[in-house]
């Protein structure tokens, strides 16, 4: 029972605390639903592990809102260093990056990014996703990856989730050539 009337603000007791999650204790999993006005943020730890988590990674999509993907080490001598190697891969060209410092990372609203996937943490950091919508919304793009990734990868479970209304579709390069089926 609330003691106080604000009570109902103060998100300690999330139902996410008790999933057994690959990359590490859940913090929080909130949008509108949640709590009404707020947008879609994922909040959780990663920690250490010596090989990447997953065998691709999250796969390449976008969503109707512009995105932040939040990586913040933990240490207080040094709270730039990750402690950690991230790989995302950004745009249709999947140009790849390796985050190792504490980096905030902005994706523009459409715009295709990952595969992500924490290549090897040595030290325990915190990852803050934020959709800038009121739910989350994810439309996947399988066929920027090879046949043989594509195969590796459970599309039950990276299903797309619904759009925003009238959203605008990825914007294709010229060189274009990915039309592959799933
Ligand atoms: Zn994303």
């Amino acid at each position: 029972m609330a003691e106080n009337k604000y009570d109902k603000y103060f998100l300690r007791d999330s139902p996410w605390k008790e999933f057994k999650f690959i990359m590490g204790p859940i913090i929080q999993r909130m949008d509108s639903k949640t709590i009404q006005g707020s947008n879609f943020y994922f909040i959780h730890w990663v920690i250490p592990h010596e090989k990447p988590r997953m065998k691709i990674g999250h796969p390449p999509h976008i969503h109707s809102e512009a995105e932040l993907l939040i990586h913040i080490g933990t240490d207080p001598n040094n709270p730039d260093d990750l402690g950690a190697e991230v790989e995302l891969y950004m745009g249709p060209e999947l140009e790849r990056h390796v985050i190792t410092e504490t980096t905030v990372v902005f994706i523009p609203p459409n715009f295709v990014h990952a595969p992500w996937n924490p290549l090897k943490t040595t030290r325990p950091w915190i990852f803050i996703e934020i959709n800038q919508g009121l739910q989350h919304t994810e439309k996947f793009y399988p066929q920027l990856l090879t046949r043989e990734h594509r195969d590796k990868l459970d599309w039950k479970f990276w299903h797309d989730d619904v759009m925003s209304a009238g959203y605008p579709n990825m914007v294709k390069p010229e060189s274009w050539k990915f039309e592959g089926e799933r």
